[in-house]
């Protein structure tokens, strides 16, 4: 149907069409190697936040990786149980419900970072170094997440315990100053709310759970040999389990 039915004034109106659509071929120059940068106004509201999302916690999970010592000693771990993480594989960056910040898939072995809701660097290495807590789990013993809620308790009570999610500057950013004893309030409290997130059960149910677990769960401090309440710990953590790793190679 193209140009059907027009009249003898349709020609110069395609010629300038055809300047115009010159002219923007050259202002574009540039862009059209990588159609992804064309100016952020070319794309919707919607398609540039989940592009900007998706990419920076791509960023930061890359970077949790590769630096920081929680992440690394994990990785390190899972590998030594023949349970080697790989990112594409495992890690999936997703936009999330609430203000939940990640969760590990059991049936898919996937942990799910949700872009939506980590926006800097330290919370992301806290996020992948508490769901790798929990595949570190899923690796070395036979987990029970659906049926058994002592076994979630456990998990969730040991990833808060080492994720360093309630060490001091943390909980100092939220503002609840406290001594040593409050470590452990933090750790009981985290597991609680992590609890009730995801299974749907009473407050007390999941309280009691947590408190039946709590003294052994709480003093199981592998693969980290101690609570990492900071970087150095993690980084010191991480040496001794090098050389733990040599020694066992060794015999
Ligand atoms: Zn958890």
């Amino acid at each position: 149907m193209e140009g059907a039915g027009a009249g003898a004034g349709a020609e110069p109106q395609r010629e300038r069409e055809r300047d115009r659509e010159r002219e923007q071929q050259q202002q574009q120059f540039t862009y059209q190697v990588f159609p992804e940068r064309l100016p952020d106004a070319k794309r919707s509201f919607l398609a540039t936040s989940f592009f900007t999302h998706n990419q920076k916690c791509q960023l930061m999970l890359l970077k949790a990786l590769d630096r920081s010592p929680y992440v690394k000693l994990l990785l390190d771990a899972m590998r030594r149980s023949g349970c080697t993480v790989y990112r594409e594989r495992h890690f999936s960056c997703e936009d999330c419900n609430g203000n939940v910040s990640g969760g590990f898939d059991a049936a898919t072995s996937q942990i799910v970072l949700c872009q939506n809701n980590i926006h800097n660097q330290s919370h992301m290495n806290r996020v992948v170094t508490h769901e790798l807590i929990h595949a570190f789990d899923h690796c070395r013993a036979h987990v029970d997440w659906f049926t058994n809620v002592k076994h979630l308790a456990c998990s969730e009570v040991r990833a808060a315990n080492l994720s360093g999610d309630c060490s001091l500057s943390n909980e100092m950013i939220r503002f609840n100053f406290g001594l040593k004893q409050h470590h452990q309030t933090c750790v009981r409290d985290r597991a609680l709310r992590s609890i009730l997130a995801v299974r749907k059960v009473s407050k007390e149910y999941a309280q009691k759970a947590v408190d039946e677990v709590f003294e052994s769960c709480f003093n199981d401090h592998e693969p980290f040999g101690r609570i990492p309440h900071s970087k150095s710990d993690a980084k010191h953590a991480h040496r001794d389990f090098q050389n733990r790793d040599r020694y066992y190679s060794n015999v």
